[in-house]
């Protein structure tokens, strides 16, 4: 740290990434990326020409795009706003409309509370449930701005769109934030209810289901007022959030959209047949609708599970903390990398019961 850093940023805890090591090849179950390329409509379209032209800046509005989104979510181009990753978005929704206070989970996606600090936002966390679900009471009619994870994340667990609703329409001079990074793979998404209430935003990204994590592009869908706020942020900020390779991704995206739909029923597929396995090894796993599975042995802890997975050139993550401290969280990749983890998690089990047995 300089001495020059402004004083209310000096006690900032930063949000760790997950780690991505370029010194071999692993199998990559560490950060909920997709195992599918983007579709051939995308790589057809970011070709030389394209890459010629980035001498030029991209669309500050993201029209086409805007309209392209608009017309799949059934709203207007006004009701939707685009951003350099969802994590953009969650910044600027902090920034822009939560100073009086935010409630979220105790357990959810940790650059909640990154973002809260960052920007003096006063924040309660509410516990989830014993079984891990989003203690959906707690948050009804406390006249309070809600972030929720829908499905949350890690635990994968969903609240279907009435649970949404209730949150919604009982805090109706607060904002309420849907992050729906994960409910292409089988989620209920509240966008339908974005037409009603004028207090929802949903964000949604194009990292996960639309396998374009490295070209960072996140949505927010919500009343054109509250666009417009996200709006003023953006262009005080940086216009250009987009840039012109991953705007381009981006309508190709929507374009192909059966082709990502279809990547999300095999990733579903996926995630079942390894819980169903993890579950035969005697863990305990959640039942996660997302593109990870949420999962804990009572035989070996999840810090040790994840050292022999790494020295295997399998990554997954742990949390080492509270009540998850004993939990992997593992991204659900092709078929085969999903034996390769299975196989490689009997043989750690095998080894750690004989050495155990052995002292
Ligand atoms: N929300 C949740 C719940 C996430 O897990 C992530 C990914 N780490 C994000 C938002 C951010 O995704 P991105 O910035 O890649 O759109």
């Amino acid at each position: 740290m300089s001495r020059f850093l402004n004083e209310e940023y000096v006690a900032l805890e930063a949000y760790t990434p997950g780690e991505q090591p370029r010194d071999k090849r692993y199998i990559k179950l560490n950060t909920n990326e997709s195992p599918f390329p983007p579709s051939d409509g995308v790589l057809d379209a970011l070709n030389v020409r394209e890459v010629a032209d980035l001498r030029l800046y991209p669309d500050p509005t993201c029209k086409v795009l805007r309209e392209k989104l608009a017309a799949v979510f059934g709203c207007g181009a006004e009701n939707v706003f685009v951003s350099n990753g969802s994590d953009d978005i969650l910044n600027f929704a902090f920034m822009a409309f939560f100073s009086d206070g935010v409630l979220f989970p105790d357990i959810s996606y940790g650059f909640y509370k990154v973002y809260a600090e960052l920007h003096g936002v006063p924040h309660e966390t509410v516990p989830l449930h014993e079984d891990f679900s989003i203690a959906v009471d707690d948050y009804v009619g406390k006249n309070k701005n809600v972030v929720i994870a829908n499905p949350n994340a890690p635990t994968g667990l969903c609240l279907s769109r009435g649970e949404v609703e209730r949150i919604v329409a009982s805090n109706p001079d607060r904002v309420v934030l849907v992050d729906e990074a994960y409910v292409d793979f089988g989620g209920e998404s509240a966008i339908p209810l974005v037409q009603k209430y004028d207090n929802l935003l949903v964000v949604r990204t194009f990292s996960k289901s639309g396998s374009l994590a490295g070209g960072r592009l996140g949505v927010a869908v919500g009343s054109a007022a509250l666009i417009s706020d996200l709006e003023k942020i953006k262009y005080s900020t940086n216009p250009y959030a987009i840039n012109r390779l991953t705007l381009l991704a981006g309508e190709r995206t929507v374009d192909d959209r059966e082709y990502y739909a279809q990547n999300c029923r095999i990733i579903a597929g996926n995630r079942d047949y390894t819980a169903s396995a993890l579950r035969r090894l005697g863990f305990f796993v959640t039942e996660s609708k997302a593109n990870f599975v949420f999962a804990e042995s009572p035989d070996i802890d999840g810090e040790t599970l994840y050292k022999a997975l790494r020295d295997r050139g399998i990554l997954v993550r742990f949390f080492g903390k509270g009540r998850i401290r004993n939990f992997n969280r593992i991204s659900i990749g092709t078929r085969a990398d999903m034996d390769a983890f299975v196989e490689a998690v009997e043989e750690i089990l095998a080894e750690h019961k004989k050495r155990t047995e052995e002292s």
